[in-house]
Formats: structure tokens, C-alpha cells, sequence
């Protein structure tokens, strides 16, 4: 352990956290005691970035592997100029989130699934990636090490960003010769912070998110600057959000900028299939789950524009907005509106993914891990 990390750990030893004998680098990580918090307004949290203590970051190895990674200070990293990611946008992101329940114990939900996601990614974008063991490990590390900004029971949870970037520097265009993984964390605000906020969403006819046999399947950091464009112009209209349309007949919907989309019609849940066109959602997945539980029927199919206009209900899934109902959506000049309010369906769905992710609900799908 660096001189540094360790200092820095006993500048914080005195404030929230004790320390162990720095034996070794486990023995050294910072131990927190539950009743402390981070200074933090925690009834406005929004969703925006809030600096926490530690993130960690790991380099990977000749051999195709990684290193052992290590906590350091939250703070800038250094690169090379001629590094992959910063000339040809070769790096992959990842979301997922670390809860508190009432009883203070933490929880992550299905990490297991971004590490394998993350895998699938790096094998597309010609990067080397962390085993899904290391990066479970490391996103533990990473939400553990900043206990203290885990937001209290009801009040959000702790994001937390894996981020797999080519630091090696290369000038020709192909694979970086060294890859960095790095986490790190932010406490953020429930979605629903006041009650129902239903979303506007446009329906974008001129911008699409990705093509056929591009990286819409994956999340490669260069889907979503091409996006900025279409999301800003749908806000200046007083919209939340854009639906993007498959880009070769503009007709079937494939999701929103970083979230997937569910319409309802009686008894039947439909979502685009996933085709390479659209990113394989965490929290899709497990909603199609729930909702099959729940008694509805799930088609994962291919999805008209007019059949959105038709539908009696839509709601979005994301790890960062967990399920949003839709007031409306907005296709061509024409706007329709759905369902809201109590008792609809994604509400049901909202409640029951909400309750597993922090401790309430049985959790009959293995999906929650506790972390200590
Ligand atoms: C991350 C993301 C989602 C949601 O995936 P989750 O695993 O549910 O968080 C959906 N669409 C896009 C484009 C995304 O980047």
C-alpha cells in the first residue's frame, strides 16, 4: 500500500473510519461504523455527481489479466495522450447501485450481471477485461470503502460506475496495448423523488442510437456522445427524454438514450428484442421476471412506433431510473398520453423490484447480495 493511501486513510481514521493494522493491503482498508454519515443534504439528493473518498483502479497485466486493484484517494487520473481511449473511444461503462435497508445492512443488486456485461462489451470493443470475480470484488470494495455516502433507507442509493478505458498509448488505429479498470461512486437521489414524476419522451426521426452490426449492444462509451444532439434539442422542448427508432425502416422503436422501454396493452407486456441494436438491460431483465411472476404475459418482440401510440401504458427500466412510468410520448407532432398514478402496472413493478433491491421483498431470484 502507498504511502499516500495510507496516509489519507488516517486522515479520514480520525473523522468516520477506523483503522486496522496495515499489515496487509486487506487488513489496511478502512472499517466503518454504521451510525456515521457523509455530510450530505439527503433529502435533495439529485442525480448528479457527489465527490466521495475512494475509487479503485486496476491495469492490466502482459499476460491478458489484470492485476490485483487497489483503493486510492477519489481524485484525476493520468494519461498518456496517445492513450486508446482518448483517440479512438475504446472504453466501456458500466451502472449499478449499492442500497441500504432499514436495518442497515448493505446491499448490490445482480453486480454478477454488469461483470459478465462488461466481459461481452470488452470482447466487442478488442479490449482485455477483469474477470466477473474481480469485478464483483471490486465494486464492493468501491461501495464499502464509501459506506458513509450511501444514502439512508428511502432517501436513494449509492451509483456506482465500473469504467474499462485502453490506457495504453497507440497512434495507428488498433487495440491499445494496456487497459485500466476503474470504479468509482456517487450517491444519488431516487428517481421518484417526488412521487410520480411521469416522463415526456419524444420520438426522434432523424437521429438514431446505433445501426445494425455497430455497438448498440454494448456499453461502449461511443454510443452516447452521438446522442447529446438529439436528447438536448427533445429538453429545449420541454421533454425528459428521446425515443430512438431503428435506423433502417424508422419504424420499429428500440429504446430511450439509457434506458429501455415496456409498453402494456391488458394483460401483455412488449419490449424490442434485443438484436445488437439495443443495450441488454440489467433491470429489463429482471423486470420481464417479476412481471411473468406477477401473472402478465412478456413478449420480447419486434415493436411498431404505432403500436407505442396504442398502448395503454408505458414505462422505461434502467438501473439509474429504475422503472419510470411515461405520461407521454410525442411522434411526428402527434402526442398521446398513458396511464398514470397508483395502480398501474409499472407502479406494481416499481414497488416489487424496489422491495428485493433493498432487503424487504423475499427474494426468490438469488439476485440480491449482501456485502459486509
Ligand atoms: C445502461 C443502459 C440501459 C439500462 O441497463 P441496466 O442494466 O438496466 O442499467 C439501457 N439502455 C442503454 C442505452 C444503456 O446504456
Amino acid at each position: 500500500m502507498s504511502n499516500m493511501i495510507r496516509a489519507s486513510l488516517s486522515k479520514v481514521g480520525s473523522r468516520c473510519f477506523t483503522v486496522q493494522a496495515a499489515s496487509a493491503l486487506r487488513a489496511a482498508e478502512p472499517v466503518f461504523r454504521d451510525e456515521e454519515y457523509a455530510d450530505v443534504d439527503w433529502n435533495n439528493l439529485g442525480f448528479g455527481l457527489t465527490r466521495t473518498d475512494y475509487m479503485y483502479m486496476a491495469r492490466s497485466t502482459k499476460n491478458n489479466d489484470f492485476e490485483q486493484g487497489q483503493l486510492s484517494d477519489y481524485g484525476n487520473v493520468e494519461l498518456s495522450p496517445a492513450a486508446g481511449v482518448l483517440n479512438y473511444g475504446q472504453g466501456l461503462f458500466e451502472g449499478t447501485k449499492a442500497f441500504r435497508g432499514d436495518d442497515g445492512r448493505v446491499f448490490l443488486f445482480r453486480p454478477d450481471q454488469n461483470g459478465i456485461r462488461m466481459q461481452i462489451g470488452a470482447e466487442r470493443m478488442c479490449m482485455q477485461s477483469p474477470s466477473v470475480q474481480q469485478f464483483v470484488d471490486a465494486v464492493k470494495q468501491t461501495a464499502l470503502a464509501n459506506r458513509r455516502w450511501i444514502p439512508p433507507p428511502g432517501k436513494g442509493s449509492l451509483y456506482i460506475r465500473p469504467l474499462l478505458i485502453g490506457t495504453g498509448p497507440i497512434l495507428g488505429l488498433s487495440p491499445a496495448p494496456e487497459y485500466t479498470f476503474l470504479v468509482y461512486a456517487s450517491p444519488v437521489g431516487n428517481y421518484f423523488k417526488n412521487g410520480m414524476a411521469p416522463l415526456n419522451l419524444y420520438v426522434d426521426n432523424e437521429f438514431h442510437r446505433t445501426t445494425r452490426g455497430g455497438a448498440g449492444g454494448v456499453k461502449s462509451i461511443t454510443n452516447y456522445a452521438p446522442v447529446l444532439k438529439a436528447i438536448s434539442r427533445a429538453k429545449e422542448q420541454g421533454f425528459s427524454d428521446v425515443v430512438y427508432l431503428d435506423s433502417v425502416h424508422k419504424k420499429y422503436i428500440e429504446e430511450a438514450s439509457s434506458c429501455n422501454i415496456f409498453l402494456v396493452k391488458g394483460n401483455v407486456i412488449s419490449t424490442p428484442a434485443t438484436i445488437g441494436t439495443i443495450l441488454e438491460g440489467i433491470t429489463r431483465k429482471s423486470i420481464i421476471d417479476i412481471a411473468r411472476h406477477l401473472g402478465y404475459e412478456v413478449e420480447e418482440r419486434s415493436v411498431t412506433i404505432d403500436e407505442l401510440m396504442e398502448a395503454e401504458e408505458v414505462f422505461t427500466t434502467g438501473t439509474a431510473v429504475t422503472v419510470a412510468s411515461v405520461g407521454s410520448v410525442t411522434y411526428n407532432g402527434q402526442r398521446v398520453e398513458y396511464k398514470i398514478g397508483d395502480g398501474i402496472v409499472s407502479q406494481k413493478l416499481y414497488k416489487t423490484l424496489v422491495g428485493i433491491q433493498v432487503g424487504k421483498i423475499e427474494d426468490k431470484y438469488n439476485w440480491v447480495v449482501e456485502i459486509e
